[in-house]
């Protein structure tokens, strides 16, 4: 079934056609409040109200003119400016692909760059995506450039990569932002981890590491995932080692485990809701689909009216 969605998410054909549906559009309004800027920053009020921080994103991948790519810079820098005009603790989460990183990566670096300077005039920060593996070396290699001299800034990484310790490694003397995610896209075993209980395995390992070798350093670490259990696991881990619930970041998708992310805010952990909009939102959202297949069912729900 994963593989299925994933190969849809691919799928030019299915790109192009399933979005008009209306029962798509009325399926994916679980995961993302609307497709404009607005809808999303209006969805931070509850959240900001119970303490939770907010991520945001446009969605959209892999563009084919620079043209494009700059447009998006110019949107994150709006959105910034909203961010801050209306009091959020927010911050934005981009896709390297989406600042042009497949045709110019000195271009996806300017605007990374600008795009984090302005997040530290207006007290926000940048997180960059992981995207596929055929990306993952020139991803690193911007995060290295542009943390060199915007401190407010974070990458993601991905705990099935079978590399992502070593990458750790090669990133820990900047200090480093890291959202840790299991990742999201189809992989090969040469490369990855498949099973939950390998990639889970490696997640624990690799968050824990991190908080414990990183302990008094101004590192910052992010759990992006909705596995509770898990963030428990870690919780206890690195607690024995001296880090409390302060000590690192709970990251989770806008409208999954939402109950969740409120009873871990009122428990005390520093809670942050990504939020999606934008229209190009199909292979995303065929990627949550993937990742649970209950959400099947309630996207086959809304076939009805
Ligand atoms: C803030 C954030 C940023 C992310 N950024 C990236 C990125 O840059 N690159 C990347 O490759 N991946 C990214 N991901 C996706 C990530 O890699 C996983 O695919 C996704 O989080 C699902 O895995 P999980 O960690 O929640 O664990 P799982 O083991 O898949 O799920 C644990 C439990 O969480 C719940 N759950 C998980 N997913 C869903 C869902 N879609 N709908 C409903 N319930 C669900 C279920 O109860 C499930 O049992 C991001 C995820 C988050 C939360």
């Amino acid at each position: 079934m994963r593989r299925i969605f994933l190969w849809a998410a691919r799928n030019a054909w299915l790109r192009d056609h399933l979005p008009r549906m209306r029962f798509m559009r009325r399926a994916v309004r679980r995961f993302m409040p609307g497709e404009t800027m607005e809808s999303a920053l209006d969805a931070a009020a509850p959240l900001q109200a119970a303490g939770i921080g907010t991520m945001y994103t446009k969605l959209g991948e892999n563009l084919e003119s620079l043209a494009e790519a700059d447009a998006v810079a110019d949107h994150y820098i709006a959105v910034l400016d909203a961010i801050e005009a209306r009091g959020l603790a927010g911050e934005i989460s981009v896709k390297p692909t989406q600042l042009g990183l497949d045709i110019d990566e000195d271009r996806a670096l300017a605007h990374l760059t600008r795009l984090a300077a302005h997040a530290a005039t207006t007290d926000s920060y940048v997180w960059i995506d992981m995207e596929g593996s055929a990306y993952t070396d020139a991803t690193l290699r911007l995060y290295e450039r542009v943390r060199a001299v915007q401190p407010r800034t974070g990458i993601c990484l991905q705990a099935y990569l079978r590399r992502t310790a070593v990458d750790i490694e090669r990133l820990r003397p900047l200090d480093p932002a890291i959202r840790l995610v299991k990742g999201a896209y189809d992989e090969p075993a040469r490369i990855a981890f498949r099973g939950k209980r390998e990639v889970d395995a490696s997640y624990l390992e690799l968050a824990a590491a991190f908080l414990t070798e990183g302990r008094g350093r101004p590192i910052r670490l992010g759990l992006g995932t909705h596995d509770v259990a898990l963030i428990e696991q870690i919780a206890m881990r690195v607690a024995a080692e001296g880090i409390g619930r302060d000590g690192f970041e709970i990251e989770m998708l806008y409208g999954i485990r939402t109950g969740e992310q409120f009873r871990l805010a009122r428990e005390g952990y520093r809670v942050q809701t990504l939020i999606a909009y934008g229209d190009a939102w199909y292979p995303w959202y065929m990627r949550r689909l993937a990742e649970r297949p209950a959400n099947v069912t309630f996207a086959l729900r809304s076939l009805l009216p």
